[in-house]
């Protein structure tokens, strides 16, 4: 059965990449009813760090992409790569190099000096014991490097990409696959990226590893590894970048980076998994709006296009919004009454929890983010009323002042929506004028706008705040 990974490095927090790489991966192992793996690489102890580990977790489960196994730690697993580690120096495939980083700058600079491109030259390859026991006499010690012979062809079928063909040449001379011994008595030290990534895709039985098309030069070395280390070689998809509006890689630079970003800009977290399905790939049936549940129904690696999917920030709120305004205000105001407290806006979550509800239900129709929220329902909670500079010249228009002073004669303790209709009615006929003149003239008294959400909702709620005669007042 279908067994895939999202393997992040817990060097920042869950970046939009990694989170994009998890919805596909996710939607491949619920499509196959296969499994959804969470593996933590955190070898790189300088960089790794728990919070940031924590933030991915927490991420990863926001967004609604739960994992079936793990969270594996690649630093409980050591012991398993030193192992492979050894079966590979065991089987001559991989030898200590004592290369000072002195005599590596030197090989570079006279390659630089021949126009080659930069790599290591497998010098250490076949030393005799002699020459091994030279070296360690004189203190140094070695990394481990496996060898890579340049007349190696590697191919595979990439499910996205068709068929990729690397030549052994062109991945940088034997690699690096185990640091210096840091104790006396090692053989070597830490465990490199490639060598304990392929040891855990064997030992968790990755069936298709789906990750970031930068990968790609690293799929050629893991494939070698994979051969050397006998385990079976698994489906390779690599997922195109992400692009910002220029077609350059999405970077810390385009403000965004992070899914928390996200979040504080106020997406919601099913907007954020639907566009990110979308960046890269497409639904058969056109269908742009669906949960994950349904997009893995319906996803393939064959629909994911090749070429790199721009991040097009009007879609992000287009989805959004679809999202914001077909959501129950119950479910709703739990998201926006933080933004509202920030914002300063004062109001009680238990008594004027109704009050709130009929708010959210009138303003989510206008949201695109949450934190429109703090605009849309401004006059709800913003006590210094002013009025804006259109508002200020109409309410010189005719009619404006006497509509109003009738407006105040009839208001009455219990204003519902049907008897301010009935109001409405009667200043209409009683003034002789149009309905369209009350309406705005009310509208403009109330909220000191000229357009705004459904007038007599409006009305209805600054009246249960005992607020709409102050303003009417005022406005006169
Ligand atoms: N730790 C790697 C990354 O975050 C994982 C790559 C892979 O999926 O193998 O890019």
């Amino acid at each position: 059965s279908v067994r895939v990974r999202i393997a992040p490095s817990p060097t920042g927090n869950l970046h939009i990449g990694t989170a994009r790489t998890a919805v596909f991966n996710w939607l491949f192992a619920h499509r196959y009813q296969g499994s959804f793996i969470l593996r933590v690489e955190d070898t790189d102890l300088e960089r790794s760090k728990a919070e940031y580990t924590e933030n991915i977790k927490s991420g990863l489960q926001w967004l609604g992409l739960n994992w079936d196994e793990g969270p594996f730690f690649q630093t409980e697993r050591l012991d398993l790569y030193r192992q492979a580690i050894q079966t590979l120096l065991n089987k001559g495939l991989a030898y200590p190099c004592y290369c000072t980083p002195e005599e590596l700058e030197a090989m570079r600079e006279q390659q630089k000096a021949n126009n080659q491109a930069p790599r290591y030259d497998n010098r250490h390859r076949n030393l005799t014991p002699e020459e091994i026991a030279e070296f360690e006499a004189q203190g140094r010690k070695p990394v481990i490097r496996f060898k890579i012979d340049d007349s190696r062809q590697i191919v595979w079928k990439d499910l996205i990409r068709g068929s990729v063909t690397w030549q052994g040449s062109d991945l940088g001379g034997d690699m690096v696959i185990a640091r210096m011994p840091e104790k006396e008595g090692d053989r070597f030290g830490q465990p490199l990226y490639n060598l304990a990534v392929v040891v855990d895709d064997i030992d968790m039985n990755i069936t298709h590893v789906i990750r970031g098309e930068d990968h790609i030069a690293n799929t050629a070395k893991q494939i070698l590894l994979y051969q050397a280390l006998e385990g079976k070689v698994p489906e390779f998809a690599h997922t195109p970048l992400i692009l910002n509006s220029e077609g350059k890689k999405l970077s810390k630079r385009d403000g965004v980076t992070s899914i928390d970003d996200f979040r504080k800009m106020g997406f919601v977290a099913p907007a954020i998994a639907n566009y990110m399905t979308l960046l890269g790939w497409t639904s058969p049936d056109g269908e742009e709006i669906f949960t994950l549940d349904e997009a893995a129904t319906k996803f393939s690696l064959e629909r994911v296009n090749k070429a790199g999917a721009k991040f097009d920030w009007d879609k992000l709120d287009w989805i959004n919004s679809q999202y914001l305004h077909q959501m129950p205000a119950e479910d709703l105001l739990p998201l926006i009454t933080s933004y509202w407290q920030e914002a300063g806006y004062q109001f009680n979550l238990d008594t004027d929890k109704d009050w709130l509800l009929e708010i959210t239900a009138l303003i989510a129709p206008s949201l695109t983010r949450l934190t429109d929220a703090v605009k849309e329902a401004q006059l709800f909670f913003n006590n210094d009323f002013s009025l804006s500079s259109e508002a200020q010249e109409f309410i010189h228009s005719v009619g404006v002042k006497e509509v109003l002073e009738q407006v105040i004669d009839s208001l009455n303790e219990d204003l519902t929506i049907d008897s301010a209709n009935v109001i409405i009615k009667q200043i209409t006929k009683d003034l002789n004028v149009k309905k369209g003149l009350v309406m705005r003239s009310l509208r403009v008294g109330l909220t000191g706008e000229l357009h705004g959400p459904d007038l007599l909702q409006t009305w209805s709620l600054l009246h249960q705040k005992g607020v709409d005669k102050n303003r009417l007042q005022f406005v006169l």
